[in-house]
């Protein structure tokens, strides 16, 4: 997961930049990046949160009305700077390039790009391969008459030769900026106008605090050309959109469990209202239990929607029993059990008075290898509590996910060959309870086709099997090395 965001302004469009990433922060703290064009482009990436890598010194140096960004999220084996995007190339024409999601075909698309077209991927970064098919397919159109089918022939070009997700943005100097979702829109893209300015975005609070009107989710398959050239300036911009492909639509529903910022809307659907309905929707799970619970507990912060509409529901007292340091960035990468008990401990910390003597009902919003989950646990018993229930928002994660969410391997799931009552037991816990299938898709949208391959192992795209073993390679170099996604 990480967040994009593309600005073409009237003015330096640098501070807003920063501003819409810094609201895009919770998509990725592992590193940030700008790339804006004046005379030429001028980039500053950095590891780290976006108000460490962007200084004063570097925002003067950021000049230009046109730019994009870019903050990612920690992966496994992808952690260098030289992998932080956006990246740039300078031949048919300048580009430079940010995307969101994860490129399936990537090492055929290495191996074809150096065999067939002589250009070399020098990171281990997919948007690296999408800048140079993106590039590849504009050296084949005629340049000198550059134009709104010139991007559109280009991004048709990208879609048939990359597989996978991508929510992309393309900065061309002189030209414009290009925004694309992958066929399936598996990825989130919006898009919004200020006066004669526009803005590309992950997700709709970028918009919002930047006050920008929120004009659409770009469609998956489609691609928007936001043309730059001075001559059109007086009577506005021009802005060109086109669907180029027409698959079905299957956003990550995993947007709205645990990814989005609640105040975001993504494709029409209300990530806070969709959290509320999560929480309504595992009520009867609880009572099927005939569970008592005297207290319901989120586990912070993105489960507190759900707890509170499942409190309600089961009309029982919410408590926050548990308190998070809301200046644990990241979750580290930290080697050994102990080191994660460690991180643990010391992003929680549990309010005694809420918690003794008291049946307790944790709400939390996933479950993925069960560590965080049983060291939770286990320090709302250490805080006195007479019995710990654990109810999960989502169903069981039990396949991993290749379209940009950093999750476990095949085998690391808890949840892969165990039924409720025996993770329940390893993670310490009285009763489990999770979300079904059907209550989730409920919540979000019924009227929707997500992607749930995570839930349920059917992928909206062709996954090479290669694909998997090289994330389980990888994961084998840092295996206990890693917290995966939990929160
Ligand atoms: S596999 Fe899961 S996390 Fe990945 S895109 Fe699909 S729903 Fe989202």
């Amino acid at each position: 997961m990480c967040g994009v965001i593309g600005i073409c302004g009237e003015q330096e469009v640098v501070n807003e930049l920063i501003a819409g990433l810094s609201a895009l922060q919770h998509r990725g703290q592992d590193a940030a990046g700008i790339i804006t064009c004046s005379k030429r482009f001028n980039i500053k990436k950095g590891n780290g949160l976006v108000h460490n890598v962007f200084k004063s010194k570097n925002v003067a140096r950021l000049q230009g009305k046109l730019g994009i960004g870019h903050v990612r999220y920690p992966t496994v084996g992808g952690g260098d700077l030289v992998d932080a995007q956006p990246f740039f190339l300078n031949s048919p024409l300048g580009i430079a390039m940010a995307h969101n999601g994860n490129v399936t075909n990537f090492w055929e698309l290495k191996e074809e790009l150096f065999k067939k077209n002589f250009r070399h991927i020098n990171s281990n970064c997919d948007a690296e391969a999408i800048l140079n098919v993106f590039a590849d397919e504009l050296s084949k159109q005629d340049l000198a008459k550059f134009g709104p089918e010139t991007v559109f022939k280009t991004v048709k070009g990208v879609y048939r030769r990359v597989k996978g997700s991508y929510a992309t943005l393309a900065l061309i100097p002189d030209r414009g900026l290009v925004a694309f979702r992958d066929p399936h829109g598996i990825k989130p893209l919006v898009f919004g106008k200020k006066g004669n300015n526009y803005m590309f975005a992950s997700e709709s609070v970028a918009l919002d605090i930047l006050g920008y009107e929120f004009i659409r989710d770009l469609k998956p398959g489609e691609a928007v050309y936001i043309e730059e050239r001075e001559q059109f300036f007086k009577e506005g911009r021009r802005v060109y959109e086109r669907q180029l492909v027409k698959e079905q639509h299957r956003p990550c529903i995993f947007e709205w469990v645990y990814f989005a910022r609640p105040d975001s809307v993504m494709d029409g659907i209300s990530v806070y209202e969709s959290r509320i309905r999560l929480g309504y929707e595992l009520a009867p799970e609880v009572k099927k239990q005939k569970l008592k619970p005297d207290v319901v507990v989120p586990v912070p912060d993105t489960a507190r929607p759900a707890a509170t509409a499942l409190a309600r529901r089961l009309d029982v007292p919410l408590s926050e029993g548990l308190i998070k340091n809301r200046y644990i960035g990241r979750t580290f990468i930290m080697p050994g059990q102990a080191a994660r008990e460690r991180s643990v401990r010391q992003k929680l910390n549990p309010i005694r008075s809420e918690i003794r003597d008291k049946k307790v009902l944790l709400v939390d919003d996933s479950i993925v290898r069960g560590t965080t989950s049983r060291e939770i646990i286990n320090l709302i018993r250490g805080a006195g509590a007479k019995e710990v229930y654990f109810a999960v928002s989502a169903p069981p994660l039990k396949f991993p996910c290749v379209y940009g969410i950093d999750m476990q391997t095949r085998s690391e799931f808890i949840a892969r060959d165990r039924q409720p009552d025996k993770i329940a037991r390893e993670i310490n816990a009285d009763a489990l309870i999770y979300q079904t299938l059907d209550g989730l898709v409920k919540a979000v949208d019924p009227k929707h086709k997500f992607c749930t391959a995570c839930f349920t192992g059917t992928y909206p795209t062709e996954v090479p099997e290669r694909f998997f073993k090289e994330i389980e390679r990888e994961r084998l170099c840092v295996k206990g090395m890693h917290l995966g996604c939990e929160s």
